[in-house]
């Protein structure tokens, strides 16, 4: 049974034409209790214009929420915060003067570059490429502002040029542990999300590193899928409760007012 929906986006984002209405009744028609919406800030980015309004964007949330409950569903007012060194006090400030109940972290850009986009692969073998990503991560776990989640883990492999793309947990052993063990001391969630199209596998992270974290002590996981419109939304959800149930995980973790509550897998 599909629950709840942690990483959504909607026509606030720059990549997504979603009218907030109509995913909430998908939402509803799918039978899910929680739906984040968290479009994105990444406010340096070339590629994220025009800046999101966060005013106007929070605003228009809450006045969904009496919708949504009519509905049965929890709305919960999220956003995706792109971690850049760079924009940390602003990140800072916005995370703190709005009424966010859920902000995943989450590294897009390195260098300028969005790691989704071809370009920044150009002139990098895999390991540079890669590493320069983890290296970024780690960074990003240290973010001065309040986070709930770590967003989609590997996704710097998702649009990569290598064949094959995935990596295997051994090539990055030592800064994966660094991470995960980072992860697990700071007590944040590792989103699993399932924008994972194209891919060998049906999750990022991949089964690999999810099966580290749980060996490694890690038991806050959630569930994105990263949806840019309704079709996509809880996309393959039973399919990583599955994973998860298999490799020993016994609860999701939802936050809502920065607080987090479990639910079972
Ligand atoms: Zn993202
Ligand atoms: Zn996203």
């Amino acid at each position: 049974m599909i629950k709840f929906d942690l990483h959504t986006h909607t026509n606030f984002s720059f990549d997504s034409e979603q009218d907030i209405c109509e995913l909430i009744l998908r939402a509803k028609k799918l039978g899910l209790k929680y739906l984040a919406i968290t479009d994105h800030f990444d406010n340096s980015s070339k590629y994220s214009t025009p800046e999101l309004d966060i005013s106007r964007y929070c605003q228009t949330l809450e006045s969904f929420i009496g919708l949504a409950k009519n509905q049965s569903v929890n709305l919960l007012i999220g956003i995706e915060m792109g971690y850049m060194p760079a924009q940390n006090s602003q990140n800072e400030e916005i995370v703190r003067n709005y009424p966010f109940d859920y902000i995943i972290n989450s590294v897009h850009e390195i260098d300028g570059i969005d790691c989704y986009f071809p370009e920044y692969h150009q002139g990098k073998d895999k390991r540079s490429s890669y590493m320069a990503y983890f290296e970024r991560i780690l960074d990003s776990l240290d973010a001065p502002y309040y986070y709930s989640a770590v967003g989609h883990l590997g996704y710097v492999i998702r649009k990569a040029p290598y064949n094959p793309k995935e990596y295997k947990y051994c090539e990055f052993e030592d800064i994966l542990d660094k991470i995960l063990k980072k992860i697990i001391q700071k007590q944040k969630i590792l989103e699993i999300n399932t924008s994972a199209d194209g891919l060998q596998e049906p999750t990022i992270p991949s089964l690999e590193v999810i099966k580290r974290y749980y060996e490694l002590g890690g038991r806050l996981v959630t569930f994105g899928s990263d949806a840019h419109n309704a079709q996509k939304l809880a996309h393959n959800f039973e399919t990583v409760s599955k994973i998860l149930k298999d490799i020993g995980f016994k609860y999701y973790t939802i936050t809502k007012n920065r607080q987090n509550f479990e639910i079972k897998i």
